[in-house]
């Protein structure tokens, strides 16, 4: 196996992978990218396939170059966001290697040690970019592990028609959740369950409204201000497929079941009915495995940071994931404020190296 050493090592080459390796070459440093998925994409290539953005192409797009309009100026697909995703990796000659899996991470006296199924990588500084897609949450529903019928998270979930004439339940008050029952419920016998009602969001009110209500929002608190926005990044976005739904008098929600049986499940009332699929649209967790050996993962799944970077180890920052590395950074649109800030940072402390 071979040993190789960089001053730079980013593990991940989705979107918060490129958009750091962007301003780190910006900053002429000596990088590379580590991914485990055999092309560029990152967990888009794993996206439903008819996956669509909830925001314009201006809306969507890394540091340095506007994803391209579409073609029928509509948000983009699935394929139009992976699509130009290599494109950005070319436009910029960003080096990633693939497919290269990290197992762990330990730490040297001037570097840390990265070991992967191609090798051992030392770096005097790592950053993790490795998203939530591998690490979907399901809920520990009493008797899930009895239940024989078929489940799959939206992680996995690729087409409505997989489930034609099924009694269907879409489990999650979210986004995918909206959407997937929204297709589902096209072709099969589903019901949308949520613990809450969902909120749903002003038809004009989309991902570009959104953003701007969120900046708006991060301002305010910078200032001290008051400031309610109208709707978050969480609430539902109502896309076509969605309000299709809406028109068909379908999109309604009902209570979370309380527990499984072989062949079903139970409602609140007690009621048990037999269900053939569970679709569990209840989100995802940070993929930190890689960095359990360093004990820098907390309890809650998490890694402490101060901006973007671990205060357990100061070689180490995170990107994306979510806004406890920065601000909407868990977007395409929103992943360049962090990326910036943790290359400035870094570019800064190999300076002193
Ligand atoms: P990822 O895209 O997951 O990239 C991480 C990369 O790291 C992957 O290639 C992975 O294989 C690799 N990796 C992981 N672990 C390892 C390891 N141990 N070794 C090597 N490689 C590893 N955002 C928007 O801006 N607009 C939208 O409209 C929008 N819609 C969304 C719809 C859905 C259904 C979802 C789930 C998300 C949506 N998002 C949207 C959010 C966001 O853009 C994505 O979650 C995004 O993929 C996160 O990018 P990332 O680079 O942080 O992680």
């Amino acid at each position: 196996m071979s040993s190789t050493a960089v001053d730079v090592l980013v593990i991940g080459g989705g979107q918060a992978g490129l958009a750091t390796g962007y301003f780190l070459r910006r900053h002429k440093l000596d990088y590379r990218i580590l991914d485990r998925e055999p092309a560029p994409g990152g967990a888009w290539r794993h996206g439903w396939d008819s996956l669509q953005l909830f925001s314009p192409a201006q809306w969507s797009s890394l540091p340095g170059w506007q994803m391209p309009e579409t073609e029928d100026g509509e948000w983009p697909q699935r394929d139009e966001v992976i699509d130009y995703l290599a494109r950005y990796q070319k436009r910029y000659d960003i080096p990633v290697e693939r497919p290269v899996e990290v197992a762990s991470l330990t730490r040297g006296v001037n570097r840390l040690s990265v070991e992967t199924d191609r090798g051992t990588y030392h770096a005097k500084v790592v950053v993790s970019a490795t998203g939530t897609w591998s690490h979907p949450f399901i809920p520990q529903v009493e008797g899930i592990g009895d239940y024989r019928g078929r489940q799959v998270h939206s992680a996995h979930y690729r087409r409505p028609e997989d489930f034609r004439d099924r009694r269907v339940l879409v489990v999650g008050g979210g986004n995918s959740g909206a959407q997937i029952y929204a297709e589902v419920s096209r072709v099969a016998n589903a019901s949308w369950v949520t613990r809450h009602p969902p909120k749903f969001l002003p038809d004009d009110v989309d991902g570009r409204a959104l953003f701007e209500m969120a900046t708006e929002k991060w301002k305010a608190e910078q200032e001290g201000r008051e400031y309610t926005p109208a709707g978050t990044l969480a609430d539902i976005v109502m896309v076509p497929p969605v309000k299709e739904a809406r028109e068909r008098g379908v999109l309604e929600t009902r209570r979370m079941f309380t527990r499984f049986t072989p062949q079903g499940v139970v409602w609140p009332d007690g009621e048990e009915e037999a269900v053939d699929a569970v679709i569990w649209c209840t989100g995802f967790r940070p993929a930190l495995a890689h960095l359990e050996g360093l004990g820098v993962v907390e309890a809650d799944g998490r890694v402490d940071t101060e901006g973007t970077r671990s205060v357990k180890e100061p070689r180490l920052w995170l990107v994306g994931y979510g806004d406890w590395t920065g601000f909407a950074s868990a977007t395409l649109l929103g992943v360049m404020r962090s990326a910036r800030a943790a290359a400035h940072e870094i570019n800064d402390y190999l300076e002193g190296f």
